[in-house]
């Protein structure tokens, strides 16, 4: 059972449609110069859209990725400036820090929370001024340095189904697992006949 559902966060987004062949691959914490450069090179290769949610001190240091993703046909999305932690955070500063990383996007109206820790109150502060909040349903543990890339890479296949939309990290700290199995979930995902698209 998830910690969280539409009944506590209205408006939130869990997963995509289920009656279509597409998922929907999401990459947080960027960009980052080694892991943001391979996921868009390994995205081209297999002709995949995805959305980033970034960090905004990461844009604030490497405007040219966040150009780069745009140019390359992927949605954007806010992380929060600081990767704060809802829970921890008092609500006026987290949906300040919320809004803040979205205004350096172009465009952007999605927002996922750090960690999937957001205050029922600070979702609906930001639902209110439009900004939607992005969860998911399939967790690559990517960041996990106790996971092996063959788990990651197992658990991962097993729990996605159309609709999915599934969390990577293109940060330094999940790379030696997330180079591993990108690759292979995309062509695992290519020979299912699914599309990977943008939220
Ligand atoms: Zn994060």
């Amino acid at each position: 059972m998830m910690r969280w559902g539409p009944i506590r966060y209205p408006g939130a987004i869990f997963r995509g449609p289920q009656d279509t062949a597409s998922i929907h691959l999401t990459f947080d914490d960027g960009p980052s110069p080694e892991a943001t450069t391979f996921v868009l090179d390994t995205l081209k290769q297999f002709d995949a859209k995805a959305t980033f949610f970034l960090i905004g001190k990461n844009v604030q240091q490497h405007p040219d990725l966040m150009a780069r993703i745009c140019a390359e046909g992927h949605l954007l999305g806010g992380h929060s400036m600081h990767h704060e932690n809802g829970w921890n955070t008092p609500t006026p500063e987290y949906v300040h820090s919320a809004r803040q990383s979205l205004e350096l996007l172009k465009e952007s109206r999605f927002f996922r929370p750090p960690y999937g820790r957001i205050k029922k109150k600070q979702h609906q502060l930001l639902a209110a001024e439009g900004i939607q909040t992005v969860f998911w349903d399939v967790l690559s543990y990517d960041y996990d340095a106790q996971m092996s890339p063959e788990q990651c890479l197992e658990h991962t296949r097993k729990k996605t189904r159309p609709g999915s939309i599934v969390v990577f990290h293109d940060s330094q700290k999940a790379f030696p697992r997330l180079r591993r199995i990108l690759p292979q979930l995309l062509v695992h995902w290519t020979d299912m006949g699914w599309e990977c698209r943008t939220l």
